[in-house]
């Protein structure tokens, strides 16, 4: 998902640097001759005065745009990427390492056996890390109901994946308390709207399968669910406003039932919206088509169903490059 500019961001830049400031001069003179926190508190003002000025996120050494996702984790930087040290870059390098092994820490086991249920999941970041979200939980207590979730954050990068690691750590916690997916969703939005800046939101979708079939769906702007039984394809799109959008949202709940045999399919955008060389778009119907146009023998198996899925995107763009993180989850309900 693509995030505003800078300069519609930049009073929120500036009400959080002021808020540092804050706390700096207080530490400074708790610890008068602290040449860090002194040379923290010239760095602040600095980005202050290129707040005022209307420098603030350009490069000092070639005036281009610095990564919006670097000034989200750090407002003080002053160099694009290019512009780096090399010490600045290895130290880099090691940084995203390690938020791209906590990420992957984070997702579920490829496949996974449920109650019933049987869930496969492909993600696929388009850097080093990703702003897709992907889980699957069943809570202790829950008489065997699974939660099968799959979210997308604005923006790209190590800024995405930490608000991704931060809906993970909520919805893990929320599920616990066994609420209604409606009021569940109600309770994360007004959770990540406090824990965000502004223009930071998240899509996501809650699907709750209960052993005998029953599913429930509930919806905060993200693609529509595809549901594939022996009647036919259903689109389940009804749905609320992302997260983090505004902080009081409703999320109604859709219902259907799914019979032994029967199919799901979960998506991001970065499916959807993927381009060919021709810069067509692969679209919603092209998916739809290639879901209900899938051989007997792959639907029996939701690892092939992710992976017939991927081979289909991936004749679509023909070597075109991949634009956005991919993230599919393939659910069955087992005979
Ligand atoms: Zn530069």
């Amino acid at each position: 998902m693509e995030t505003p500019t800078i300069n519609a961001e930049s009073g929120v830049f500036a009400s959080e640097l002021l808020l540092r400031r804050d706390r700096l001069e207080r530490a400074v003179a708790r610890n008068l001759g602290d040449r860090h926190l002194e040379h923290l508190l010239s760095e602040v003002d600095a980005a202050l005065q290129r707040i005022e000025k209307g420098t603030f996120g350009l490069c000092e050494t070639c005036g281009g745009e610095i990564e919006h996702d670097r000034l989200l984790a750090d407002p003080l930087v002053r160099y694009c990427l290019e512009d780096l040290t090399p010490g600045e870059q290895r130290a880099l390098e090691q940084d995203l390492q390690l938020a791209a092994e906590i990420q992957r820490g984070l997702l579920p086991q490829p496949s996974v056996r449920t109650h019933g249920w049987e869930v496969s999941h492909h993600f696929a970041p388009l850097g080093v890390v990703s702003g897709d979200y992907c889980d699957v939980v069943v809570p202790d207590g829950s008489d065997g109901h699974g939660f099968f979730l799959l979210g997308d954050v604005s923006g790209k990068g190590v800024a995405a994946s930490i608000l991704m690691a931060n809906l993970h750590a909520t919805f893990r916690t929320l599920l616990a308390s066994r609420l209604p997916i409606d009021a569940l969703l109600e309770r994360a939005n007004r959770l990540f709207c406090e824990s965000t800046i502004a223009s930071q939101y998240a899509t996501l979708v809650c699907v709750k399968a209960s052993p005998d079939g029953e599913v429930e769906v509930a919806n905060a702007g993200h693609c529509p669910v595809l549901v594939r039984s022996e009647a036919g394809t259903r689109v389940m799109q009804s749905g609320g406003l992302p997260l983090g959008m505004f902080c009081s949202s409703q999320y109604p709940i859709e219902r259907t039932r799914l019979d032994r045999g029967d199919l799901m399919l979960l998506y991001t955008d970065g499916v959807i919206e993927a381009r060919n060389a021709a810069d067509a778009e692969y679209g919603h119907d092209r998916l739809l088509a290639m879901f209900e146009g899938l051989a007997p023998e792959t639907r029996r198996d939701p690892a092939r169903v992710t992976q017939a899925c991927l081979d289909h995107l991936a004749a679509f763009r023909d070597g075109a490059p991949r634009r956005d993180d991919v993230t599919i989850m393939a659910v069955r309900r087992m005979e």
